[in-house]
């Protein structure tokens, strides 16, 4: 049987008024992929991750997930729009997004953050939701602090809190966008090791990460970034020990 494919996006393209920040971004990814998206400060990636789940919304292109294309017209000023709202919603719940700087809603505690969305947005019983949440928090080691608030937790159970509420959703796709970047170093183990189990567990991930050696163990396929092009991108173990571009040369070697 072929893989599903979960998430294609065909020549994605991104201005901010004359600025081309995406100049035709491409990616398919099949069920089970782990994409790591690499390159320096600038390069687009959060933007790339930003039109996948339209927080931003592309200027070209196209996304589709699990077979679902997502229908675009055209704005007022020359943009695109998304045509349905209702679309963008259940699209969006399919494509989880874990931030940088963890997001969590500060006056809920861990439990109310992980079952917000499944109440609240996609209907579940409540106590259907806290059941499944109770497991992801325990999944994540996170059980004995569920009652707490986000301020009482360290960056890296508080990164730990918002992957179990994006696993709460059951998302097509996981969007990681530099999770660890904002971590003490001590902390960034805990979270790579919960990133690292859910690849194994078969995850689609698309994770935005300068950690390489996670890059080039955990991912299937790398992208490097340049200025809103894909310069390179393969295998890790193929784009690690033997890159074809300069760029990429440099940028590997000023990251180890
Ligand atoms: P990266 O995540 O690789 O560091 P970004 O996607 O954040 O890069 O940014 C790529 C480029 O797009 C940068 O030049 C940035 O200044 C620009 N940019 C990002 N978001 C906006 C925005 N909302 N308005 C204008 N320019 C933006
Ligand atoms: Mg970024």
């Amino acid at each position: 049987m072929e893989d599903a494919v979960a998430l294609q996006v065909r020549d994605i393209r991104k201005s901010f008024g004359q600025h081309e920040v995406l100049k035709g971004i491409s990616l398919d990814a099949k069920s089970g992929d782990v994409v790591s998206i690499i390159g320096s400060s600038g390069s687009g990636k959060s933007t790339f991750l930003r039109c996948i789940n339209l927080l931003e919304t592309p200027t070209g292109g196209d996304i589709i997930v699990n077979g679902e294309l997502i229908e675009m017209k055209p704005g007022r000023s020359g943009d695109r729009v998304p045509v349905s709202e209702r679309q963008v919603q259940r699209i969006r719940s399919r494509l989880a997004m874990v931030f940088q700087g963890f997001n969590l809603w500060s006056h809920m505690t861990v439990l109310q953050n992980v079952i917000e969305a499944p109440v609240h947005v996609l209907g579940v019983p409540k106590a259907e939701a806290i059941d499944k949440a109770e497991t992801l928090l325990k999944r994540v080691g996170l059980f004995e602090r569920r009652n707490y608030y986000p301020g009482h937790l360290s960056g890296g159970q508080q990164q730990r809190a918002a992957i179990a509420r994006a696993l709460a959703v059951d998302p097509e796709v996981l969007l990681f966008d530099e999770p660890t970047s904002a971590l003490d170093p001590e902390l960034v183990g805990e979270v790579l090791g919960v990133m690292r189990s859910l690849a194994e567990e078969g995850r689609t991930m698309l994770v935005v990460t300068h950690e390489m050696a996670f890059a080039r163990d955990v991912s299937n396929h790398v992208m490097f970034l340049h200025q809103g092009k894909v310069e390179e991108q393969g295998h890790p173990e193929q784009l690690f020990t033997n890159p074809n571009s300069e760029r990429l040369q440099q940028f590997i070697s000023s990251i180890y």
